[in-house]
């Protein structure tokens, strides 16, 4: 069995980092928050048409990679649309 990934806080605390894995966008408004938030730009807003044909938004991991598992973006959005991976050392 393989072990997560575990560094360190300033402090010398234990921190394991928790990995953006998917976006839950049945559940997301489009308000670009998570967007915004994220100081590693993993993240992107992708638009469509709705039924009405009037333009929507949803948010989109765009740049994974990036990722410093922070959680951020699951903390500031309001519909609990994130989940988030352990990755192995
Ligand atoms: S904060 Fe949540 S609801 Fe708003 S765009 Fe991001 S995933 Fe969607
Ligand atoms: S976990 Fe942090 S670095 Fe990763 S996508 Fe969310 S806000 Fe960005």
């Amino acid at each position: 069995m393989s072990e997560g990934l575990i560094y360190k806080t300033f402090g010398g605390l234990p921190w394991t980092p928790l990995f953006v894995e998917e976006i839950d966008t049945s559940k997301c408004l489009g308000c670009g928050r998570c967007v915004k938030l994220c100081v590693q730009k993993c993240l992107g807003l992708e638009s469509f048409e709705d039924d009405e044909g009037t333009e929507r938004h949803i948010a989109k991991i765009a740049n994974k990679d990036q990722c410093i598992g922070c959680q951020s973006c699951g903390s500031i959005c309001v519909r609990h649309c994130y989940t988030f991976k352990e990755k192995s050392a």
